[in-house]
């Protein structure tokens, strides 16, 4: 029996739009239902990423979804100049403005939280049992073994005067450094209203809201903006792994892409690069196959950054940490863009490692030698 809807991608978040968003046009004969909990768009999340993120095809598509591009972004450490990095666009998608812009309002079935579901049939908690010939599971973050966690609390907001950022800030790390490395990221979306968020690497997943918001208070008063009002907050602890469990797809289980599929950068949590090649690459017919592929060629340095979460977590000190990422910024930009997209090689890998370590030497070795995949991550 044919089943009436071709494919069913279980959640509306960022993976499941994208693809949906691509079949929709490249497949107008195509039946999509989107199956999503939530009864409206996710508000609460900003999707950036950079230009040399994705091929040149994809950012032409993916750039008008954005809510915002830059000319660049810029970076701040202690006892250095800021440094622009300006050979790339930068782009931000805001969580309201993505559903509107994939144009998906008929495909989504809201408040349809999934119980169970199988390479072509989906249960849901009221009951109904749906099929199709592809079902594609889309369900956001799967827990994995962690090594520690970017967490963060950020604030659109808006100012009585102009903020004067030209670009965003992705890197404010000259504030005090507590639990971890710590920084600020900032994005202006015009002359006056800009997201402000506080980030830190953490070896514990714990945030305390109240606290945090109490230091974007006093960040905002340090700069001399006096605020408005403060339009929405996001927040999120996101687990950074140093390994995952080689898994080949049980054939009986839908497809997993996004987060759920372990597509995304184990160091920055950014996957909006994997989620948009994904979207680009797969197709209806040949879906099994190619995502197996996909998966192997994007995930294929995996190895390596898990390696860096492990130095950064069990290499450094905690209030040392700041270090490395200073270190690390003041690499070779084309470097600094293949590590964001992925693409790290093997003398991009090489060169992190090179010269003066930010690091006591003793126990980044320790690091390396007890890593039992170390001669993978390095190849
Ligand atoms: C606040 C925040 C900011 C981030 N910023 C960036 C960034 O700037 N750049 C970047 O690349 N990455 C960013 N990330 C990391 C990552 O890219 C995002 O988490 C991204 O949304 C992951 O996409 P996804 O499609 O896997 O999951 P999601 O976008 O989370 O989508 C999953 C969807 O599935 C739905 N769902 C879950 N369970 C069920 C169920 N049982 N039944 C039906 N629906 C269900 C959820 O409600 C959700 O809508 C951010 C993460 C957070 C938390």
């Amino acid at each position: 029996v044919k089943s009436e809807t071709n494919v069913i991608i279980l959640g509306a978040g960022l993976s499941g739009a994208l693809l949906a968003f691509r079949w929709k046009s490249l497949y107008p004969q195509l039946t999509i239902q989107l199956l999503e909990r939530n009864t409206a768009p996710i508000r609460e999340k900003t999707w950036s990423f950079h230009e040399a993120d994705v091929a040149p095809e994809i950012w032409h598509w993916l750039a008008p979804l954005a809510s915002a591009t830059w000319d660049g972004y810029e970076v701040c450490f202690p006892g250095r100049p800021t440094r622009t990095l300006s050979r790339s666009r930068y782009a931000s998608i805001k969580g309201e403005h993505l559903l509107e812009k994939c144009e998906l309002d008929e495909l989504i079935r809201w408040g349809a939280e999934v119980r169970s579901c199988s390479r072509t049939s989906v249960e849901l908690y009221d009951g109904t049992t749906l099929s199709a010939d592809l079902v594609i599971d889309a369900r956001g973050e799967a827990t994995l073994p962690s090594g520690g966690f970017q967490k963060f609390l950020g604030q659109n907001i808006t100012l009585k005067e102009p903020h004067q950022l030209k670009r965003p800030l992705l890197m404010d790390a000259t504030v005090t450094q507590s639990d971890g490395f710590r920084f600020f990221y900032l994005l202006p979306w015009d002359s006056h209203s800009l997201l402000v968020e506080d980030t830190y690497y953490s070896n514990t997943s714990d945030i305390d809201p109240a606290l945090i918001r109490k230091e974007i208070e006093g960040y905002i008063a340090k700069k001399g903006w006096v605020v408005e009002k403060i339009q929405s907050e996001e927040k999120g602890v996101l687990p950074l792994p140093t390994t995952i469990e080689e898994q080949s797809q049980n054939p009986s289980e839908p497809l997993s892409i996004g987060m759920r599929g372990a597509l995304y950068h184990p160091v920055t949590s950014y996957s909006v690069p994997w989620a948009a090649t994904i979207a680009h690459h797969l197709t209806p017919t040949g879906a099994h196959q190619e995502l197996e592929q996909l998966k192997r060629r994007l995930n294929k340095n995996h190895p390596f950054y898990f390696l860096l979460n492990r130095m950064l977590f069990e290499g450094a000190e905690p209030a040392e940490r700041w270090k490395v990422l200073a270190r690390f910024y003041g690499l070779p930009e084309p470097l600094i863009q293949r590590f964001y997209g992925g693409k790290t090689s093997f003398s991009d890998k090489v060169r992190i490692f090179a010269g003066k370590p930010p690091l006591p030497l003793n126990r980044a070795l320790q690091v390396l030698l007890s890593n039992p995949r170390g001669k993978e991550a390095l190849a």
